[in-house]
């Protein structure tokens, strides 16, 4: 064997700019869990990143900067609240290197639309700016800065089917023979707040107006197993649709379109208002894609595979 020369494991800064895709996320079962003291919920949870995509660009740069285009541009603020310059920030702070970067952010992912949005960006700027300052840190490590950074954060970082528990920054990989899943992601008019869908579930259960809460991941694991759409469907939950309905009745009718479209059931992704729809093949989800824009339950449908990876160089 070849002696181990340290030099070749240094991590080489790009001479051009870095591009990083980052998916969206979805949860195949969302089961909320009681309020901790610390003011999140105790959640269970399947994530699966799906084709649904932002883009980040990463130059050298003299300061800290951020532009972007796309989906929620004029509305999103970019300046040291956002949760681009806040992961590139506490990576510098991780890594001991200067925080210094032009950062450009290609918005695709709905704004507030329970699709972790802003968490896939976090992600997107812990793996671009890793690059760009050549500090070589390994998956587990981004994770770990990623955790401080928001509860989807570390899934971002890995992406694919993973198990989600705390307050679903404890992340493992579902461990099962990869499969195709064909969705339909619906964007609807508008955003929800996440902490309000979490009170407002609070108070639907405290009123004894919520179903009872999901129960443990097993038939969902099972069901990815069995490869079988049809089977999946049945396994799909989400603790906050309720309140997601509550707060937006209209959903009911994206939902319901959908289904009647041909999807073999939908769901609200995370704290909404975006609805997932699954389907048994690509070409179903293109036609009930089309169909839901036709309907005018929604502001727009994409067909979109699953799982993906996380954020990546592109
Ligand atoms: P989640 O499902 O993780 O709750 P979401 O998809 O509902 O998230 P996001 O798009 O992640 O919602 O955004 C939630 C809020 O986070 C936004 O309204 C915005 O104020 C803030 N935010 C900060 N940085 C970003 C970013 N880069 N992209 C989107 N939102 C951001």
């Amino acid at each position: 064997t070849e002696a181990w020369r340290p030099d070749d494991d240094r991590p080489r800064r790009p001479s051009g700019p870095v591009r990083v895709r980052v998916p969206a996320k979805i949860n195949l079962h969302l089961g909320v869990g009681p309020l901790r003291a610390d003011g999140y919920h105790e959640l269970t949870t399947v994530y699966h990143a799906i084709g649904l995509y932002d883009e980040l660009t990463a130059r050298p740069g003299d300061t800290l900067t951020l532009t972007m285009a796309g989906e929620g541009a004029g509305e999103l603020v970019l300046d040291d609240s956002n949760l681009i310059i806040r992961a590139a920030r506490a990576l510098a702070r991780r890594t001991g290197l200067p925080a210094l970067a032009r950062l450009h952010l290609r918005k695709h992912i709905p704004l507030a639309g329970g699709l972790a949005g802003g968490s896939a960006d976090a992600a997107a700027a812990l793996v671009a700016c890793d690059a760009l300052w050549g500090a070589g840190l390994s998956r587990e490590e981004l994770a770990e800065v990623a955790v401080e950074l928001g509860s989807d954060v570390p899934f971002l970082v890995y992406g694919g089917t993973a198990l989600g528990t705390g307050r679903g920054e404890i992340v493992s990989p579902v461990l099962v023979r990869p499969a195709n899943w064909h969705w339909v992601v619906a964007a609807a008019d508008g955003g929800l707040s996440t902490p309000e869908v979490y009170r407002e579930l609070d108070r639907l259960r405290g009123a004894g107006a919520a179903p009872p809460p999901l129960g443990s991941t097993d038939p969902l694991l099972a069901a990815l197993r069995q490869r079988d759409p049809g089977v999946l469907a049945q396994a799909l939950g989400n603790d906050l649709q309720a309140a997601a309905l509550s707060l937006r009745p209209d959903l009911a009718d994206t939902l319901a379109a959908g289904v009647a479209a041909g999807a073999l059931t939908g769901l609200v992704s995370g704290s909404g208002p975006s609805c997932v729809f699954l389907t048994r093949t690509s070409d179903a989800a293109t036609r009930i894609a089309a169909a839901l824009k036709e309907s005018g339950t929604c502001r727009s449908a994409e067909a979109v595979q699953g799982p993906m990876a996380g954020a990546r160089v592109a």
